[in-house]
């Protein structure tokens, strides 16, 4: 019988990987993802978070090309994500060593999945490997770009992935970044123009799929968008729910999810419509959040 998304989870929560400084090395985790997806193309990318090069290949970013070859490929959808967690940010009851592998037992209580990185992100992982066989049949390329670094916030890994895109000529239409935004899609945050083209927004819609309030965190969508207008984040869990103590997901959602997934990319792959990109107008913008400003500005008074 095939895994089901509950079992992936618990097998990828079981992987220790931290941002690096405090990490170990990921060869463990790189290697359940070849598992996993096991035939098809692989591009491993060293990180370059420190100046010693011996010390950079313990951490891989990582592209896999689900149903194609990594080089010259049109109108790709690219799933992506970041492999490191957190360890939680307050409080710090337990020691280091202790907070490393208790949270990395996942635990069930209901509705409920508990453990690090059960939201920040690898539930959204665990959610792509349960639809690999649809996606490996879909007639447009599909590839997974996973880095190593996010919660290092420096973001190296997904520049440096879309600088092996550049160089082995492979253009995405769409970037489906899965942080956790609650299965809702954001289109915009610090670094992150709402630029995508009208044609993804109106798939967004017809799919029924909410949207995140606009201008709420960061991610590596400020990195991808630069590359690819058309990216958007969505993912399960609660955002709120990142670093902290009692990290969990719903089992509910988590489920839902992955044929909320398959349901945008399906579009995605049958619509032909063009792709035209807003074009952003900065000063509109700006003059928007002045005026916001002034009438908070009275509100106040
Ligand atoms: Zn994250």
């Amino acid at each position: 019988m095939e895994k089901d998304v509950k079992e992936i989870l618990r097998e990828l929560v079981a992987i220790p990987y931290w941002f690096v400084g405090q990490s170990v090395p990921n060869k463990q985790l790189v290697d359940y993802f070849k598992e996993a997806f096991k035939g098809c193309d692989f591009a491993e990318i060293p990180s370059r978070m420190t100046n010693d090069p011996a010390e950079n290949a313990k951490y891989n970013n990582l592209v896999i090309g689900l149903n194609c070859k990594l080089e010259n490929l049109e109108r790709a959808i690219v799933l992506a994500g970041h492999m490191d967690t957190v360890p939680p940010f307050k409080p710090y009851e337990a020691g280091e060593d202790e907070i490393t592998f208790a949270d990395t037992t996942m635990k069930q209580d209901g509705d409920k999945l508990y453990g690090r990185g059960t939201v920040d992100m690898r539930g959204f992982f665990a959610s792509v490997i349960t639809k690999l066989d649809e996606l490996k049949k879909m007639n447009v390329p599909v590839l997974m770009s996973i880095t190593c670094d996010e919660e290092a916030f420096k973001m190296d890994g997904a520049k440096d992935i879309m600088k092996f895109f550049k160089e082995k000529n492979i253009k995405p239409q769409t970037i489906i970044l899965g942080e956790p935004r609650s299965s809702t899609v954001s289109t915009s945050h610090s670094g992150f123009p709402d630029n995508q083209s009208d044609r993804l927004m109106g798939i967004v819609k017809r799919q029924g799929l909410e949207l995140f309030p606009k201008g709420v965190g960061a991610t590596e969508a400020r990195v991808y968008s630069e590359y690819c207008p058309d990216t958007i984040v969505f993912g399960p869990g609660e955002r709120n729910m990142c670093h902290t103590p009692n990290e969990h997901i719903s089992l509910d959602e988590l489920t839902k999810f992955g044929d909320k997934l398959m349901g945008l990319v399906n579009e995605i792959e049958k619509n032909k419509e063009p792709i035209v990109f807003k074009t952003i107008d900065y000063a509109a913008i700006a003059e928007k959040y002045k005026k916001q400003k002034q009438e908070e500005d009275i509100q106040e008074r």
